[in-house]
């Protein structure tokens, strides 16, 4: 008999009476010398149901192995539940054991464990509520982004996950080398010699996929990556992971404000999405978790984003009267605190902050006509600060070469980038999302190694 998904059963796809077979992990066994009550779950759904032993049926010695943690394949008769909080359970004929988890040593005996625990046994965390409700929900964003870009005709783009460019300037970036580390092949005036590394060059993990992503969007008008990304970033913050994904579309004949339009539009579908297609993942984490959470991502898809210049935000913060741990003024990068003061505090709405300063943002912004500002747009969340990233690009070649002189950046290393703006130039207007992060929001955790099965921070990749 074929295997039913214990999410089929409780959402009522099968009539009671029929005989059906569950496969899944253990979650809990409890009873008395008569009736046996397994709650299982095989991740389809936070739920578990109910499946009732009879125990002179089966014999006590043969249950003793079902404890929480192992995992069994049940068939049996599908009927209305008795209990509460439940529409149906299985009255078993037949149980096969898979595998047993020894009540002494399997970590996940009880409820409760901390989160910095779970950290430590990434391998099994999958099996908790918790984690089963993260990963379900990661998937349902990633699915109901690509729905978005697709419905939109924006076409998948694969950049490269190894580069040859470090000109990005979006952080420190992992080198990627065949050389003997203990014999590095070196030129005559000492330096390394990487015409004998296996690209004949220097290369990296990618930072960023965007420079690539302008190519095709100049050419096919709108795509959008979604794959990894690496900074080699020290920074131990609950926002920061070395190895991140990042969705980044890039639309030719858009302006910023086309670019504003679409982040917007865009942010509020896929949380609408999962509100509408997660509703007991997200139950769960607003009760466990963090009680403000549904009503917070309610908010987001029905307000109006705030859009506001980059000098108006830092007046706002000058004149707020509030000491932030890192003192701000005009030409200084907000830090997550400034960032959340503006959208928690002053506007209680997500933002879209525009025109920042050109000397703390990247070479390819747009330069606006008062020399000083740049056309960046980055967009604030509530309890995350700084969600997406982006700007119109600087289409005119001339501008462009100048910007990479000031800042001694090569034109060399980037020919190929420049030649967009000297063969069939156009307008165009591009974003990064940072996936973790717009997970962060949607789950309500608070901690990005918890959004991510196996992240990867400085001196942690066990798993
Ligand atoms: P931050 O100021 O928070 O370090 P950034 O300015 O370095 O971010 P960008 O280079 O603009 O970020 O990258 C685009 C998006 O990628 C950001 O808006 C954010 O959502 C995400 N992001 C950046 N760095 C990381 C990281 N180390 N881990 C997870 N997500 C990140
Ligand atoms: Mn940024």
């Amino acid at each position: 008999m074929e295997r039913i998904k214990i999410k089929d059963l409780l959402e009522n796809k099968i009539e009671p009476g029929k005989e059906v077979v569950v496969m899944g992990w253990v979650r809990t066994r409890r009873g008395n010398k008569n009736v046996s009550f397994i709650a299982l779950n095989d991740g389809s759904t936070i739920n578990t149901i109910q499946i009732v032993a009879d125990v002179p049926l089966f014999g006590e010695e043969a249950l003793k192995p079902v404890t929480t943690g192992s995992c069994i394949s049940v068939s049996g008769i599908l009927v209305a539940s008795q209990g509460q909080g439940q529409s149906v359970e299985i009255q078993a004929k037949k149980l096969e054991i898979f595998g047993t988890a020894d009540v002494d040593t399997y970590p996940l005996q009880k409820k409760g464990h901390t989160l910095e625990f779970l950290r430590e046994i990434a391998h099994l965390r999958p099996r908790t509520n918790t984690f089963g409700a993260v990963l379900r929900l990661r998937h349902a964003l990633a699915f109901s982004i690509h729905k978005y870009f697709n419905e939109k005709g924006f076409f998948y783009l694969h950049t490269p996950i190894i580069t040859g460019s470090d000109c990005e300037g979006a952080g420190a970036m992992f080198h990627v080398t065949t050389f003997d580390l203990n014999n590095i092949p070196k030129k005559e005036d000492g330096s390394i010699n990487y015409m004998e590394d296996f690209f004949g060059k220097e290369t990296n993990l990618t930072v960023s996929g965007q420079l690539e992503g302008e190519l095709a969007a100049l050419a096919l008008s709108e795509i959008y990556t979604f794959g990894p990304t690496f900074r080699a970033e020290n920074s131990n913050t609950p926002r920061h992971l070395a190895e991140f994904w990042m969705i980044e579309p890039e639309m030719a004949f858009y302006d910023i404000h086309d670019n504003m339009n679409l982040s917007e539009e865009f942010l509020k579908y896929i949380i609408r999405y999962a509100l509408e297609n997660c509703k007991d993942d997200l139950d769960f984490l607003n009760k466990m978790y963090d009680n403000e959470l549904v009503e917070r991502l309610k908010f987001v898809v029905e307000n109006e984003f705030v859009r506001l210049d980059y000098t108006e935000g830092i007046d706002i913060l000058l004149k707020s009267g509030k000491t932030f741990e890192f003192p701000i003024q005009w030409g200084s990068d907000l830090q997550a605190e400034h960032e959340r003061y503006l959208v928690e505090q002053h506007f209680k709405k997500p933002v879209i902050l525009t025109n920042y300063p050109r000397e703390i943002k990247a070479f390819y912004m747009k330069q606006n006509d008062d020399g000083k500002t740049v056309r960046a747009m980055d967009v604030l969340f509530p309890k995350i600060g700084e969600i997406i990233g982006g700007s119109q690009r600087e289409e005119n070649l001339e501008k462009l070469k100048s910007r990479i002189a000031e800042m001694c950046i090569p034109e060399k290393d980037i020919w190929w980038y420049l030649d967009t703006r000297k063969f069939g130039t156009a307008p165009h207007s591009g974003f990064g999302l940072g996936f973790e992060r717009l997970v962060l929001f949607v789950t309500g955790m608070a901690n990005i190694r918890d959004v991510i099965p196996f992240p990867r921070t400085p001196k942690n990749a066990e798993f």
